[in-house]
């Protein structure tokens, strides 16, 4: 099983990944996954750094677990690391720590 391509834009809202860089910047428009049938009115957000993706642990990236979409990057093979309730390799331990 090959390897899903590493993503290059995420929908802020829906959480959504796409391949293309033509995407980025664009309405989203995916139907919602959170079952309230309407349409996504989010955009995809640019995500091109190479540590902006996680490989998915559970499926090595490949989108696919035993046969099936793999329900931990539902099928992207992907994690969006900014994204609300992505797994955090290195986890906040000095909450006060200011940058610069
Ligand atoms: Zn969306
Ligand atoms: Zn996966």
């Amino acid at each position: 099983m090959a390897k899903q391509p590493r993503p290059k834009a995420c929908c802020t809202e829906c959480g959504t990944v796409s391949i293309y860089s033509e995407h980025i910047g664009q309405r989203c428009a995916a139907r919602s996954r959170t079952g309230e049938g309407g349409r996504c009115e989010g955009r995809f957000k640019a995500a091109t750094a190479w540590d902006d993706w996680i490989a998915c642990a559970a499926c090595r990236a490949t989108g696919e677990h035993e046969g099936e979409a793999c329900v931990q990057c539902a099928g992207d093979g992907w994690h969006y690391r900014l994204r609300p309730g992505a797994p955090t390799p290195v986890p906040a331990r000095r909450p006060g720590l200011t940058r610069g």
